[in-house]
């Protein structure tokens, strides 16, 4: 897909590595990872366990891997661990939880992402010979399907405090975590000092084309690393992929403001179009999530028709549709947007809310 032609507000995945990362890959000093000698790898593991406030960090292939290897860690076979029920664990990992770690979820609905304590409590089971044991609670920050909402400081503190209390560990999926520290404009370590490990992308707002890193203590990354080589992401010269990794760390943090700054724009935008229904308040970082069910279309539909606009945009249920915005996305793209989505909303209402636009 050409990026140029087309406006896509898919997902921040879509970035593409600046000349600076693609210089940086060039002259990477690289080694063999399994041996544990690329140097380019060590430094950046070094650089985001630092930034974190953990003792250790490992580079692996995806969020996803990074999830599977975080659960497998933190778990044992036969466990259960507490999901938000529409976190990204549960929802787009192809269940390997189940299938991989051999966990069973059980799942808390969340208000904007984040799990009340009162709530958990509630389906935590006590010991006894019928139940499996759990051992986990999993939260995700900023959370996707709530339209990028952040899971506040003192939000993760009482949760901390919860599983603590029951003997739980606590992960935190914190694919965008930086997105929630700049729009707080508060440290990263704010959200990670009560967690016992997470992990973040760096492939997506970040910039980088390929990466997510696991944080934690030493034994956890210990055993991360053998459950990551088990899973086939031990890696050789991966000095290639860490080294944009150290320009993400570096110098494309502070620039998610801007991808802020332009969903707010387009979600205040769109919430003056008659037929569309936001929830201002879920807008906190780089995602917009809107319900077009009032044009009398399906997300599906809205989707397809923005497309013949060149705009690009993904359906998150039959009423919902998800705009990201990201490095690729300027100010005059937001404009664009708007005017392709209030042109549509007018055939819509033209047409009559019963009948599909051509
Ligand atoms: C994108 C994402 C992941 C998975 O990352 P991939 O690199 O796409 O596998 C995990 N959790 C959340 C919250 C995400 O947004």
């Amino acid at each position: 897909m050409n990026s140029e032609e087309f406006i896509d507000l898919r997902s921040d995945t879509v970035t593409l590595p600046t000349d600076e990362m693609l210089e940086a890959i060039r002259y990477a000093k690289l080694g063999d990872d399994v041996f544990e000698e690329d140097p380019t790898v060590k430094k950046l593991e070094e650089m985001a366990a630092e930034k974190m406030g953990k003792d250790a960090a490992l580079l692996v292939t995806s969020g996803t891997q990074a999830n599977l290897v975080s659960l497998l860690s933190n778990t044992k076979r036969g466990d259960s661990v507490i999901l938000e029920a529409e976190s990204h664990i549960y929802y787009y990992e192809v269940g390997g939880l189940s299938f991989v770690a051999g966990l069973l979820p059980i799942l808390v609905r969340g208000k904007n992402g984040y799990m009340d304590p009162v709530d958990i409590e509630t389906v935590l089971r006590p010991k006894d010979i019928h139940y499996p044991e759990t051992t986990l609670i999993c939260i995700e920050n900023t959370h996707n399907r709530a339209g990028g909402t952040i899971i506040r400081p003192e939000q993760i503190k009482s949760l901390y405090d919860f599983a603590k209390t029951h003997g739980l560990k606590l992960y935190m999926d914190g694919a965008r975590i930086f997105n929630a520290a700049v729009a707080l404009k508060t440290d990263v370590k704010n959200f990670t000092k009560y967690v016992d490990n997470l992990m973040f992308c760096l492939s997506k707002g970040l910039s980088c084309p390929i990466g997510s890193i696991i944080v934690g203590n030493h034994d956890f990354i210990e055993r991360a690393r053998k459950f990551r080589k088990m899973l086939g992401g031990g890696m050789r010269q991966a000095g290639i992929i860490a080294a944009p990794g150290i320009i993400a760390l570096e110098k494309m943090i502070d620039r998610l403001e801007e991808d802020h700054r332009n969903a707010r724009l387009l979600a205040e935008a769109l919430s003056k179009i008659d037929g569309i229904a936001i929830d201002l308040s879920t807008v906190q970082t780089n995602i917009v999530m809107f319900d077009v069910s009032g044009l009398g279309i399906s997300a599906y539909r809205f989707v397809e028709l923005l497309k013949n606009k060149k705009i690009l945009c993904l359906p998150f249920s039959d009423a919902k549709v998800r705009m990201v915005t990201h490095r690729g996305i300027e100010r005059t793209h937001i404009e664009k947007t708007i005017v392709a989505v209030e042109e549509l909303a007018k055939l819509a209402h033209k047409k009559g809310a019963h009948i599909e636009i051509e």
